[in-house]
Parts: structure tokens; C-alpha cells; sequence
């Protein structure tokens, strides 16, 4: 299952993600570029267990990564840092290397002068993204990526109970707090109130 053509992975971004869009393009051409930087030629096949994906915004491009490396949020190897940039970072974990890859911020104004004939945004933008050099839409990064032993995929640690709520939380998410062990809910961090 080696990588395939752009137009099939167009097709599946389309699939996955309910339409094709200029975020799409760039999260495919994103996703390509970092697998080409790892030079991992088979990031859903025989290289899925190498490589986790962090990207930093919830919107078009992140759905259109996981497409191309296969890397999921329910397989721990995709990780959500809510930084609002059009940005991810690609980690080899068999290498131990990782590179960081950003949307430029020139990137809109070259598909402008690109196709000024183009008159809707999103089909210049697309038209654009498809042809553009990989160094003209991305700021690449080489970082490393400090990561403890139960944020990989595969981490079998103990399951424990919350003091308060009783829920069973994974994956050391505990907090002690006075001696008690609390769920990030109870602790304070709760993102909902109960009716
Ligand atoms: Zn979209
Ligand atoms: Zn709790």
C-alpha cells in the first residue's frame, strides 16, 4: 500500500472530510511533504506504527492529513494541540526524528498572482496549492518531540478510579490533589456542567 496519486487521495480527503476544499489541498500536499522529509513511502502500511501526527487547528487541513498517513485520534497517533495554525508536526518514532511543518502566510497571495483569472477564493486557492513548490507553501521545521511513554500508541498502563466522580480514567490523565485522586473533571478542568 505504498503512497498513492494525489487525484485518489482528492477523492478520499472528498469522502472523508463532505467536500473538497483549498484546506484539503493543503492538508494532502502537507501530509505528502513530511512523509517525503521522513522518506516514508508507506505512512498506512507497512511504516503505520512508526509515525504520529500532531496538527494544530480543528478545521478543513486536519481532516485531510490523516488521509495520507493514516494516523487516527482513536489510534493515538494523531494529537490535537489546539495552537489555531495551520500547522503539523510529523514524528518518526522508529528514526526519533520530527519535523514541523506551517502553512506560509505568503502561500493565498501567491495563488492570487498564480490565477487572477480564477475569480472564487477557494478554486484559485485549490488550482494554486495543487501546483505550488513544496518549499513555496511551507515553512518546514526539524524539532524533536519529547514524548512520555503513555502518550504513545500501544501504552498499556493502569486504569484507575476517580475519588470523587468514580470514572475509570486512562493513560496516567489523574491528578492527586490533597492525597485524592481526581479525574481532570473533578479537578477543576471540567469543560461542562452537570444538569
Ligand atoms: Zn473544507
Ligand atoms: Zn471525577
Amino acid at each position: 500500500m505504498p503512497l498513492k496519486t494525489f487525484d485518489e487521495y482528492v477523492a478520499l480527503a472528498e469522502q472523508a472530510h463532505g467536500h473538497i476544499c483549498a484546506g484539503q489541498i493543503l492538508g494532502l500536499r502537507m501530509a505528502l511533504y513530511g512523509m517525503k522529509l521522513l522518506d516514508l513511502r508507506d505512512p498506512a502500511g507497512a511504516d503505520r506504527k512508526r509515525l504520529v501526527t500532531f496538527v494544530e487547528i480543528d478545521r478543513c487541513a486536519t481532516d485531510a492529513i490523516p488521509v495520507v498517513t493514516g494516523c487516527r485520534l482513536g489510534k493515538r497517533a494523531l494529537k490535537f494541540r489546539d495552537f489555531g495554525k495551520v500547522a503539523a508536526t510529523f514524528c518518526d518514532l522508529q528514526a526519533d526524528r520530527a519535523v514541523r511543518l506551517v502553512a506560509r502566510e505568503s502561500a493565498k497571495q501567491q495563488a492570487r498572482e498564480l490565477h487572477p483569472e480564477i475569480a472564487s477564493r477557494n478554486s484559485q486557492q485549490m488550482a494554486a496549492y495543487r501546483e505550488m513548490p513544496d518549499e513555496a507553501l511551507f515553512e518546514t521545521q526539524w524539532v524533536r518531540v519529547r514524548l512520555a511513554p503513555e502518550e504513545f500508541p500501544g501504552y498499556k498502563g493502569e486504569r484507575v478510579v476517580c475519588a470523587q466522580c468514580g470514572e475509570g480514567i486512562n493513560f496516567k490523565r489523574e491528578v492527586t490533589i490533597d492525597g485524592r485522586t481526581l479525574c481532570k473533571a473533578c479537578a477543576g478542568e471540567r469543560y461542562y456542567e452537570p444538569l
